[in-house]
């Protein structure tokens, strides 16, 4: 059995390659192709034999209110939202099949508590339409399970934060306990509690199920009147310019049809870039390689919380009887090559970059190290200059809107960002105050400046550990 430590490092002395110039460089840029072949976690995908090659699912209507393109997390989550509102005459199209493109393979995870109230209440809205009214409205369940979420503190100053997000939470109704490391020891018998200051537990924090989460969420808009087409990438966005000079967006084409409507929600992920090109609009993201690893079977782990360890910047997410270990990358790899054909697929792991992860999680669980490693999941997310999506209409196009660039956040954020962007696009303005998120926060000679995006980009990614009140921005 390869366990844990000496099985990376066995990996990682037998796969690093040479170091080229561009290695050395603080931020690398590997064009990284697909693996061939990659074990996750998952029995089966919803990736079917025909694929793509098939052609749409459906056939396309001519008009639409909306065209939400994209069929992972937020795609999935405007169109619901959109359809229970009441605007029914709406469409998603996805080029593959649903979840394709980084939501298959997410870790899931869904904390509850975050230092901003906003983002507090988006995330107590997809907790709720997860485990709640998507199980109402469609008999379905979702997949959600709720195993309860650990914070670490291994310093006074992160137990004040817990401490202060521990209020906030009261105020939202959100259950929470500070608990001391001998109590946290009982909770979690497996953590090493003796580097502890104290740890957050909120027992009704859990683990969202990507394909049983868009699964429901399209069966639920589609009942209330949606369309959803799978196998149609959109390969164009017609804008017209009205009569006093302002552009608008006009149709949405692909090669089955064009679809006529005054409103396009980019939801395409890492393809956001793309798409909003072929309506002119800057789409300041960057794809970056994001992962974790799946462990063997670990004696005593079943039924423990999630954990977050923030200053060592790992999560360890319950898996059945073994855990997923990942957290936000020192020195992220970049994706420059954004590829059309990438499906329901994974990179090779990099573990010069993953290493640091297995010595917080070994330090945290050190059953760990006596454990051998299962699979590795490694994939593309977006990530953005100040770590926050990007939602809302775009400046340069009306009825063009944005709901992407979500900093490895899309499953736990998408309920209540879907929400938000479905008021947006109905009454033209969000409920919330989501100016942190809109993309109007940067002015244009920043997303003209793909430098700027780019490195700031990367360098937010890896400072999201020192994150909590401390924003980087
Ligand atoms: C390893 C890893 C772990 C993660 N863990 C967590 C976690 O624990 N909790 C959490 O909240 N988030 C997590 N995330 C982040 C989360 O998974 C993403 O933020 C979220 O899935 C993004 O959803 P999306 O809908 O924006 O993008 P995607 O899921 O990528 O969806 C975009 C869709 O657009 C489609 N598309 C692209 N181009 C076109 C086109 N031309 N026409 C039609 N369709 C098109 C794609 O096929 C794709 O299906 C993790 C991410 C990774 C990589």
């Amino acid at each position: 059995m390869a366990f844990l430590r000496s099985a990376v490092w066995r990996v990682f002395s037998a796969v690093r390659p040479p170091l080229s110039p561009l290695c050395r460089t603080s931020t690398r840029s590997y064009s990284s192709e697909p693996t061939k072949e990659k074990s996750v976690p998952y029995e089966k995908t919803l990736k079917q034999e025909d694929g793509a090659s098939s052609g749409p699912t459906k056939p396309l209507p001519r008009s639409a209110d909306a065209v939400v393109i994209g069929g992972g997390s937020l795609g999935c989550q405007t169109i619901y939202h959109l359809a229970k509102m009441g605007m029914t005459n709406v469409v998603l199209l996805e080029r593959d099949r649903l979840t394709a493109g980084t939501t298959w393979h997410t870790a899931g995870l869904l904390w509850q508590l975050r230092p901003s109230d906003v983002e507090v209440e988006l995330l107590a809205h997809t907790r709720n339409v997860i485990s709640k009214d998507l199980e109402e409205e469609t008999g379905l369940h979702t997949g959600w399970i709720q195993n309860g979420g650990l914070f670490i503190a291994s310093n006074k100053q992160r137990l004040d934060e817990y401490k202060r997000l521990m209020s906030l939470g009261k105020v939202y109704g959100i259950e929470s306990h500070v608990l001391s490391p001998a109590e946290t020891k009982d909770l979690y018998p497996l953590m090493n509690v003796d580097d502890l200051y104290g740890t957050l537990y909120v027992p009704k924090d859990g683990t969202m199920d990507p394909a049983g989460t868009c699964t429901t969420l399209t069966r639920a808009a589609t009942a209330r009147g949606a369309t959803v087409i799978e196998n149609c990438p959109v390969t164009g966005i017609q804008v017209r310019t009205d009569d006093i000079g302002v552009k608008r967006v006009k149709a949405v084409e692909t090669q089955h049809g064009t679809i006529e409507t005054p409103c396009v929600v980019n939801c395409a992920g890492v393809w956001a870039t793309k798409l909003g090109e072929m309506a002119r609009v800057k789409v300041p993201l960057i794809a970056m390689h994001h992962a974790y690893v799946v462990t063997e079977r670990i004696e005593g782990i079943q039924n423990m919380p999630n954990v977050r360890d923030h200053d060592a910047s790992v999560y360890l997410r319950l898996q059945g009887d073994a855990l997923s270990v990942g957290g936000y990358e020192r020195n992220p790899i970049f994706w420059d090559e954004v590829s059309d054909k990438f499906a329901f697929s994974l990179f090779d792991l990099d573990w010069d970059v993953f290493m640091q992860h297995i010595e917080g999680a070994v330090n945290r669980v050190p059953a760990l190290e006596q454990t051998g490693i299962k699979s590795t999941v490694c994939g593309p997310e977006s990530f953005t200059a100040d770590h926050k999506p990007l939602m809302g209409e775009t400046p340069e196009v009306r009825g063009f809107f944005l709901g992407c660039g979500f900093n490895s956040a899309g499953m736990m954020l998408g309920g209540g960002c879907g929400r938000e962007l479905a008021h947006w696009i109905i009454h033209g303005r969000p409920e919330k105050d989501m100016y942190g998120y809109d993309i109007r926060r940067f002015h244009n000679s920043l997303t003209d400046n793909k430098r700027w995006i780019r490195e700031r980009s990367h360098e937010s990614a890896e400072m999201i550990k020192e994150l909590l009140y401390e924003q980087v921005v």
